[in-house]
């Protein structure tokens, strides 16, 4: 019996231990999260979701349908584990990149998971226009993952002892924060006190991994054993949001975190009337109007058109942690004029958390995504694999931005998600 098949089956009870557990919730004696621990990740979800639908009276067929390895989403992912919630995922492509880690002559395919009919196909569109202009040229950088603990001190003299012995004990400071990891590296620590309030910005080169839990490890380990017992001031809270992790700010946006990106492609008159079915003339009046002046006028931090719709669904299907989405979503596009009939675009995100490695990416469906994405390399230098991510997440950002801007040109915006997104369902539904 397949995995679905035995999950689907597991709907019914027919296993009185099992039986028996589901009661226990129900009747309040047994919370969710305390079942046997020899019990099975699969039963485990089987019994809590048991529970739940007769508690709702609602049912929870489909979300109990699932070939992922329950074991390991449940121990390292997802607690009180009931099952999956299932993400269209298609695909936009082949996508041509001039890259350091892309070859424009890969026909690399791009899974992308979404919800919102309409975002896959115009996607797919800009990606023709890339590959019609030959290719996007993208760029990128290893900005490092960032974890800023907060330290309370007693003022000014206090904060400046502090800090000078930081400074003087930066290498100690380096050997316990890397002897966690075999490959995470610090790469700087930035003091910022505001009154009484002192953030030490560490910033970690983490290899393929997006190192997020390698640098709050490592922060942690640094705090408790040093920092901590040698200067007296007391850490109020690991994460202190000089970091910073899943908010919009200004301090990534002007120094980069995770990695730094740039693409770009010149869209010459033909292709962006055979591709794009617009004028230069009209998608750089557009950009401006609305990618500038609009975001100036909301107070907006970034200045682009949709790079959270590209970048939640590039997420979604590769494993990456979605919340980052909203920083990766900051930055900038510009369109120029270039020539007598085309532009040059570009996109720059200087914020873009992702790994090829660690996090989601070995679920089941996930570590599928990102091997049809070439990942990890055959025979690529450790750190190389997410540098190649990093350039298809933008590249793939830049084709979703020109088809958007394209189809706002042509007051296609609401025609196309009208047509796509309530598109009549088949007879079979
Ligand atoms: P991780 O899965 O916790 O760690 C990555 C692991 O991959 C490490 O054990 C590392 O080994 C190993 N590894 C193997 N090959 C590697 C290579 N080539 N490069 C780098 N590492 C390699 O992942 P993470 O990236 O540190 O953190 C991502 C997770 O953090 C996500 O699940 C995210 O949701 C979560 N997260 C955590 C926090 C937090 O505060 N803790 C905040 C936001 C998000 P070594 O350690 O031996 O190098």
């Amino acid at each position: 019996m397949s995995e679905v098949e035995r999950e689907t089956a597991a709907s019914a009870p027919n296993d009185s231990r099992l039986e028996e557990l589901v009661e226990e919730i129900i009747a309040g004696d047994r919370r969710l999260h305390d079942l046997p621990s020899d019990l099975s990740a699969v039963d485990a979800a089987t019994v809590r979701r048991l529970a739940l639908e007769r508690i709702n009276d609602t049912s929870l067929a489909n979300v109990g349908c699932f070939s992922l390895d329950a074991r390991r989403a449940s121990t390292r992912h997802c607690e009180n584990f009931i099952g999956v919630t299932q993400v269209p995922v298609g695909v936009t492509g082949p996508i041509c990149i001039r890259g350091d880690f892309v070859d424009p002559a890969e026909a690399l395919y791009v899974p992308l998971a979404t919800t919102e009919g309409a975002l896959v196909a115009s996607t797919n569109r800009g990606c023709r226009a890339l590959r019609e202009a030959g290719g996007a040229v993208v760029s990128v950088e290893d900005v490092g993952m960032t974890r800023a603990p907060v330290f309370r001190t007693s003022g000014i003299a206090d904060n400046r002892r502090f800090l000078g012995w930081v400074t003087a004990n930066k290498e100690r400071i380096r050997a316990v924060a890397e002897s966690g990891s075999r490959h995470l590296k610090l790469v700087e620590i930035r003091p910022q006190t505001l009154g009484t309030s002192t953030y030490l910005r560490f910033r970690f080169a983490s290899g393929d991994a997006m190192g997020m839990n390698m640098a709050t490890i490592a922060c942690d380990r640094v705090v408790r054993e040093l920092i901590e017992p040698e200067t007296g001031v007391e850490c109020l809270a690991l994460s202190g949001n000089f970091c910073v992790d899943k908010k919009a700010s200004a301090i990534n946006f002007l120094e980069g975190r995770g990695k730094r990106v740039h693409a770009e492609v010149v869209l010459e008159g033909p292709v962006l009337e055979r591709c794009l079915k617009t004028k230069a003339r009209d998608l750089v009046e557009v950009q401006y109007r609305k990618n500038l002046m609009g975001s100036i006028a909301a107070g907006a931090i970034g200045f682009n058109a949709h790079y959270a719709n590209i970048l939640a669904a590039f997420y979604i299907a590769t494993g990456q942690d979605v919340a980052q989405v909203v920083e990766g979503a900051m930055g900038v596009t510009t369109i120029e004029p270039r020539g007598p009939e085309g532009v040059i675009a570009s996109v720059y995100l200087p914020d873009l958390p992702l790994g090829a490695v660690g996090g989601g990416t070995a679920l089941d469906t996930q570590a599928e995504a990102l091997a049809l994405l070439g990942i990890p390399p055959k025979g690529g230098k450790p750190g190389e694999a997410v540098l190649r991510l990093a350039e298809i997440a933008a590249a793939t950002v830049l084709a979703g931005e020109i088809s958007l801007l394209a189809a706002l040109t042509e007051h296609h915006l609401a025609e196309a998600h009208e047509r796509l997104g309530r598109g009549s369902l088949p007879p079979e539904s």
